[in-house]
């Protein structure tokens, strides 16, 4: 039986289109299939992204994808929906506007990120990527000097906290009750601590004004939560594909060539590093399909 592809990369945003770049250069019958829904789609800019910053994110996917194209890399808009084994390759099923079709290949690369879930705060969906943020290095210059808080919703809360006082001085820590190892060190930098439980992220849809609490109301310009990151990955389930809980939530296991349990399936970015930011993905991603291709050298020199 004949594979038609060497490499299918599931996801085309970050990692999937800088590996698809690297697959392209180095003349493998590539297909990217992308369902179009990046996890940063809720941010107006990007930033920290050395060439793209302060870009809207879509740039840096269109971008590359016109860059890999130039390769002869083949990109098709679809959800894949079954990921399985084949006679010594993979294959791969993919809904489109035209129905579904199924595709044979040596190689795939799980490059689909993961998907935030939200903590349960009233009013956190219409401020997330705007007044509602994660990342210090993606939003925190925007927000500096500014009034700034802290939501303690994930055991990364106090990593958080402490290094938000590097972007402004006037920083309170809504500790929601718990007891955090950094507390006391954080009040003597400054820093105010509410204890009382959030229950509302007050203002408009895309500007936040306040956070309000069972004691009451506190003015900020801007807030910073952890969310859980869930792998939406039901399609390979026949694979049983290793996974690992971190901090920040749940991610496929990878070894250091970006293998993950299933050696003809490989995996960057979000999907398998939660914390990585659009170039730390983009990066991975290259470096897989680098990977990939010397394997398949190795394998067709028998
Ligand atoms: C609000 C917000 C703002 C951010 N801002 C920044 C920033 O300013 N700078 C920065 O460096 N980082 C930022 N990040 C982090 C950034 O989003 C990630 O680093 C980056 O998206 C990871 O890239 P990825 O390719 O791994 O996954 P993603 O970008 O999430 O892409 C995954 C792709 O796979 C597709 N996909 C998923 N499942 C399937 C399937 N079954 N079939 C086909 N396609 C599928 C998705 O539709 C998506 O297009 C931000 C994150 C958030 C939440």
């Amino acid at each position: 039986m004949t594979h038609h592809w060497d490499l299918i990369i599931i996801g085309g945003s970050a990692a999937g289109v800088a590996a698809a770049l690297t697959s392209g250069r180095s003349l493998r019958r590539t297909l990217v299939i992308d369902a179009g829904a990046p996890r940063n789609r809720y941010a107006a800019h990007m930033h920290n992204v050395v060439g793209f910053d302060g870009k809207e994110p879509v740039e840096f996917v269109a971008a590359g994808r016109v860059e890999a194209q130039a390769y002869g890399v083949e990109f098709v808009s679809g959800t894949v929906t079954r990921l399985a084994e084949s006679e010594g390759g993979m294959e791969v099923t993919f809904s489109t506007d035209s129905g579904a079709v199924t595709h044979r290949v040596r190689r795939v690369l799980l490059a689909t990120g993961a998907v935030d879930v939200l903590p349960e705060i009233p009013g956190i969906e219409q401020h997330w990527g705007s007044g509602a943020l994660h990342c210090p290095y993606c939003h925190g210059y925007e927000v500096a000097h500014k009034r700034l808080g802290v939501i303690a919703t994930s055991p990364m809360s106090d990593h958080q906290a402490k290094l938000l006082t590097q972007w402004t001085s006037d920083l309170t820590w809504f500790t929601q009750g718990g007891e955090w190892e950094a507390m006391e060190r954080l009040r003597a930098h400054g820093v105010s601590i509410v204890p009382e439980p959030v229950t509302e992220l007050v203002g408009e849809p895309g500007s936040l004004t306040a956070v309000r609490t069972t004691g009451g109301e506190y003015p900020v310009d801007a807030v910073f939560v952890g969310t859980t990151l869930r792998l939406d990955l039901g399609f390979a389930k026949e694979l049983n594909l290793a996974t690992t809980q971190t901090p920040m939530g749940e991610a496929l296991e990878v070894n250091q060539m970006g293998q993950t349990s299933h050696p003809l399936v490989y995996a960057a970015g979000n999907v398998c590093n939660p914390g990585a930011i659009v170039s730390v993905a983009a990066g991975a991603g290259s470096q897989a399909a680098a990977v990939v291709n010397a394997m398949l050298v190795e394998e067709d020199m028998g």
